[in-house]
């Protein structure tokens, strides 16, 4: 049975995390276990220390940065424990918008940090900032340098195109594939840049936070408008990941 794919979820969000982590294990769900602050990171990197299916990525959410900038400093003093990066990016909505250009800012910092390094894989936070995401991804983080992961896309599809050419990938959950533009915008992504997520605990799946494990019904949604099995879909998408992250079955 292939494993199913989870590549944004905040673990450290659910009152029973422990309990969460194990059920990716016990499911085989592949999950990035993305933080919003750094002072999270070592207790994600540490649950996830003897797990083979939960990957703990390190993070400053852009709607954080606003208090938080002061934590760049301890995020960069992470970043050589880290495979992964998130959650990180912009935030453009009216909560937001005042803060945005120390979120370039920060963004910035990330992007170039990572693009020194090299070899990180980044799950990237957009909304209604996904052109300025890109001119900054297009800046600052070469494709050879670094990979970055669209999660909830909602831009447009000039946009998808141009994030496309980049070497982006997109993380496609639930609630993109509920509207038609959302739909078609899928249906435009080439098969082989596309992962799941649930962005778990932030969606809800019948009144209940989404889990790891429910990222089965988007690969199930994904099937059916794509005229593919799920289990079809479900390998294409493995395969994207290990593509992307290297293989993560030891
Ligand atoms: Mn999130």
């Amino acid at each position: 049975m292939t494993s199913f794919v989870d590549f944004h979820c905040h673990l450290d969000l659910y009152p029973d995390y422990p309990e969460v982590v194990a059920a990716c294990e016990r499911d085989r769900v592949h999950t990035l276990a993305v933080t919003t602050t750094p002072r999270a990171w070592p207790q994600n990197r540490d649950l996830a220390a003897p797990m083979r299916h939960v990957h703990p990525a390190l993070g400053l959410h852009p709607q954080l940065v606003e208090a938080h900038e002061h934590e760049i400093s301890l995020w960069e003093s992470y970043l050589h424990e880290a495979r992964f990066i998130g959650e990180v990016g912009l935030d453009a909505s009216p909560r937001f918008h005042r803060s945005i250009d120390r979120q370039k800012r920060v963004f910035e910092r990330i992007l170039r940090c990572c693009a020194d390094v090299g070899g990180k894989v980044l799950s990237v936070h957009g909304v209604r900032a996904f052109g300025a995401v890109l001119d900054q991804i297009e800046a600052s983080l070469p494709e050879d340098r670094g990979r970055a992961v669209l999660h909830w896309f909602t831009g447009t599809t000039s946009q998808a195109k141009r994030a496309i050419a980049l070497g982006c990938y997109f993380s496609v959950n639930r609630e993109m594939l509920k509207s038609d533009r959302g739909r078609s915008l899928v249906r435009s992504l080439p098969e082989s840049r596309i992962l799941t997520e649930t962005d778990g605990p932030f969606t809800k799946i019948d009144g209940y936070p989404s889990r790891p494990s429910d990222v089965s019904v988007v690969v199930h949604e994904l099937a059916r408008f794509l005229h593919r099995s799920p289990d079809a879909v479900a390998a294409s998408i493995h395969k994207n990941l290990q593509v992307l992250a290297g293989p993560l079955d030891p």
